[in-house]
């Protein structure tokens, strides 16, 4: 504790230490995965850069990706796996994945495939990809100021007047004057900035879910290989397999992350804890235990629950249960919502109606999948905004 409280005041000194010039030609609200890619495409392209980050250190959210290992793309990039489709591809074009790929190549990230196309870096480390984009931003000349939350952002004849916070100098207001404005806060803060930029209500996404129904208590913290079925009214919404993972209060894992973008309450799971297996083969190799089937405490759960091998056999095949909703207190990986893209010119990633103000990341109301799909966004779209508020400033 004392250790973490030493860390942050070191973190504050040094943000107090950061000058913060009056006038600049792009701000960025939010040094995270999108605002600093951004932040280096707009500086590397000619323009005065700052950006502005209420945490103490800029990047932190990359640290917690992957599990401390960030699954930073994937190998199949696909604009159909998002939830707009065609302004993810008119975003992205058709060299999204290289794009990214010799983005990071150029920073001097080495990085290997995992199963399903995940995308790690070597090291496994996500301080890796932090470190990086931290070290270019720096070289390329943006100021990074953390510790600066951005309070209210109000339009002017020729750009954006910006009022931030100071962590480290309460209660003072400072202000910094931007010919032009990008937008990176991630998910669900963008109402604070009040520009009046329509937006889709804010639900987390990517999370456990609390569900009814059997074996919750006593699975709770077993972890099976599955077929699973998202359905509503009897009809299959979506199919996947791979690891669920069982919880007192419902369910997670990879499968249920990307089922909460699109579970309602009163969905129902369907989990076929036998996947790949037929009928006719599960009762020949049930016929004595069904510990080589199953888990054997999922086995010993399922007979006690059932009373006979038999009916432990056909419930392990749709074992089923009722969505609540998302998980209380369960982190979302992601927030489903954010600034409506059809506001925004895909080509830019700047309002349509303002040419001053760009959004990128998840700010934008743009999700996909787990796999490395969403900071695949977060850096393709910062590396759009970014260049094109450049481009404009430097015309
Ligand atoms: C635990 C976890 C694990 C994840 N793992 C993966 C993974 O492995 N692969 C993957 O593809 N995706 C993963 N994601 C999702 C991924 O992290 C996000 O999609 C990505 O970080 C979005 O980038 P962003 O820059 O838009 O937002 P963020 O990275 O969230 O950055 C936004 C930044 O803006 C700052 N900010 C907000 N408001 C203000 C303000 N008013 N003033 C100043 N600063 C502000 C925030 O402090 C933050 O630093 C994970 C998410 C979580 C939570």
């Amino acid at each position: 504790m004392a250790q973490r409280a030493r860390r942050r005041a070191e973190l504050l000194k040094r943000a107090a230490s950061v000058v913060v010039p009056a006038q600049t030609d792009v701000c960025i609200v939010g040094g995270g995965a999108a605002g600093l890619v951004a932040a280096i495409h707009a500086a590397e392209y000619g323009a005065h850069t700052v950006v502005l980050e209420r945490d103490a250190e800029c990047g932190r959210t990359i640290l917690a990706t992957g599990n401390g290992r960030c699954n930073f793309a994937n190998t199949s990039l696909n604009p159909a796996l998002f939830n707009h489709p065609e302004f993810v591809e008119a975003v992205c074009g058709n060299s999204w994945l290289a794009d990214v790929l010799s983005f990071f190549e150029s920073c001097g990230l080495a990085w290997e495939e995992e199963e399903e196309g995940r995308l790690y870096p070597l090291s496994r480390q996500a301080a890796s990809v932090r470190n990086i984009l931290l070290t270019r931003a720096q070289a390329a000349g943006v100021t990074l100021a953390p510790a600066r939350d951005v309070r209210r952002i109000r339009r002017t004849a020729d750009g954006l007047d910006i009022t931030y916070c100071c962590e480290f100098k309460k209660p003072d207001d400072a202000h910094l004057h931007a010919h032009s404005l990008i937008i990176a806060t991630g998910g669900g803060s963008t109402t604070l900035l009040d520009l009046g930029i329509p937006e889709k209500p804010a639900t987390p996404a990517l999370c456990p879910l609390a569900c009814d129904g059997p074996l919750l208590t006593e699975l709770d913290g077993r972890r099976v290989r599955v077929r699973a079925r998202l359905e509503r009214k009897g009809c299959v919404l979506l199919e996947e397999r791979g690891e669920v993972l069982f919880r007192a209060y419902g369910l997670s894992g990879i499968v249920i992350f990307n089922f909460s973008r699109h579970a309602r309450p009163n969905d129902t799971i369907v989990l076929d804890l036998l996947p790949g297996i037929d009928d006719t083969r599960a009762s020949k190799l049930g016929r004595t235990t069904l510990d080589g089937l199953l888990d054997p405490a999922i086995s010993q759960a399922l007979l006690a629950s059932s009373g006979s091998r038999e009916r432990a056999l056909t419930q392990a095949r749709a074992l089923t249960y009722r969505v609540l909703g998302p998980a209380e207190g369960g982190q979302a990986q992601l927030t489903r919502g954010g600034l409506a893209v059809e506001a925004f010119d895909p080509t830019s990633l700047q309002l349509a109606t303002d040419e001053h103000i760009g959004a990128c990341g998840e700010a934008l109301d743009i999700d996909g999948p787990c796999g490395g799909f969403n900071l695949a966004w977060a850096w393709k779209s910062g590396m759009v905004a970014g260049t094109a508020a450049a481009r404009k400033v430097t015309a």
